[in-house]
């Protein structure tokens, strides 16, 4: 029982609204785990994805249609996000463990954590990325390629996020060339053939961009090597899509153990090495399992999760408070 002016304690609180901590709660919910689901911005990645065709159900969908989808199903369950930006995370000496979360409105505390905050753009750091971001650099090709009508833009990676957001903005733009650093797409090989068959784009491989150069805003790039006798390239935008980092500031905070890269590392049960803390999604690196971060495995990544709270929460004492509303 909690003791007056005592915090309400939570079984669960859920970190990051995208597509793992959504479906986190939808799973956690229907095994009567008392949670918070806390995101500033609810929907992750998953708000800045284009056609999704690759979700069970859904022949094809737009990422931010999707991410509705989880929503009104976690509403279904009673649970309203909570849009809070979580800034401190803490062990908070509970009898039986327990943590602490303070966000920029409240403070709540939990015997078990679920981090689930994805992943960020990863930045090439060349010269003039910074300055020309919004003037013509981009990391989204799916919300900003409609700004590019008729105009010429470069798509820097060789992913599947690359390779999508040429297809993509060629149906805005007169002109796309794709930059990969090497001869050999990473992307989805039925991503690959959709890229070849559009006559639009133009695949510049074994090439870097190294420097993005203008006035006011981006007028070209300069390649590592010349391509067509010319080490520059006239363009009126650069989509750099190389890729995420993981958002892991606040991991710190709990004592989770990360990998080289900054995933936290857990066990196939989404199981961190701190005993109450689980992970989920795109900031997840489960230890000798594939890398492949798509919307599906970060769901199932959150069932899976919510499982093992619910066996952590049935081993740990005083019993779990299933079911009742805090
Ligand atoms: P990714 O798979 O990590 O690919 C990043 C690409 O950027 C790679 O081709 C990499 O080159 C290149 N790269 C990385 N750092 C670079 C640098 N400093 N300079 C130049 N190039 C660099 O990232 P992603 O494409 O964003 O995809 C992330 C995850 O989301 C993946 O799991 C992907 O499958 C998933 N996704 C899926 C879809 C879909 O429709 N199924 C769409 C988007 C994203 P190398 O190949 O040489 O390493």
């Amino acid at each position: 029982m909690n003791q007056p002016n005592q915090l309400p304690i939570y079984d669960l609180i859920i970190v990051g609204a995208g597509a793992a901590g959504m479906t986190a709660s939808i799973y956690a919910s229907r095994y009567k785990i008392n949670h918070l689901l806390l995101d500033g911005t609810p929907g992750g990645q998953g708000l800045l994805a284009g056609t999704v065709e690759n979700y069970p159900g859904y022949v094809s969908i737009s990422g931010p249609e999707l991410m509705q989808k989880f929503i009104e199903q976690v509403e279904h369950y009673d649970i309203k996000i909570r849009l809070e930006k979580v800034g401190e995370l803490r062990k908070a000496g509970l009898p039986a463990g327990g943590f602490e979360v303070k966000t920029d409105k409240d403070t709540y505390q939990a015997k078990t954590l679920l981090l689930s905050m994805g992943a960020s753009f990863r930045h090439l750091n060349i010269p003039g990325e910074e300055k020309f971001l919004g003037r013509g650099v981009s990391y989204c090709t799916n919300c900003d390629a409609p700004l590019f009508k008729d105009k010429v833009v470069a798509v820097a990676g060789g992913g599947d996020s690359a390779v999508t957001g040429a297809i993509h903005a060629a149906a805005f733009a007169s002109k796309v060339f794709i930059i990969h650093r090497r001869d050999e797409y990473r992307a989805e090989p039925n991503w690959v053939e959709q890229l070849r068959q559009n006559k639009k784009v133009e695949e510049i491989l074994s090439n870097q961009v190294k420097e993005v150069k203008g006035a006011e805003k981006v007028e070209g790039i300069v390649l590592e090597k010349p391509y067509k006798g010319d080490s520059e390239l006239k363009v009126d935008g650069l989509f750099i899509e190389i890729g995420q980092m993981p958002t892991s500031a606040l991991t710190s905070m709990v004592g989770v153990e990360l990998d080289e890269q900054g995933y936290i590392k857990t066990d196939p049960k989404m199981a961190t090495n701190v005993p109450g803390v689980f992970a989920a999604g795109d900031l997840a690196a489960i230890q000798g399992g594939a890398l492949f971060r798509q919307f599906i495995t970060s769901a199932a990544d959150g069932a899976r999760a919510v499982f093992s709270v619910y066996e952590y929460l049935h081993q740990s004492a005083p019993a779990p408070s299933w079911g009742r509303k805090l």
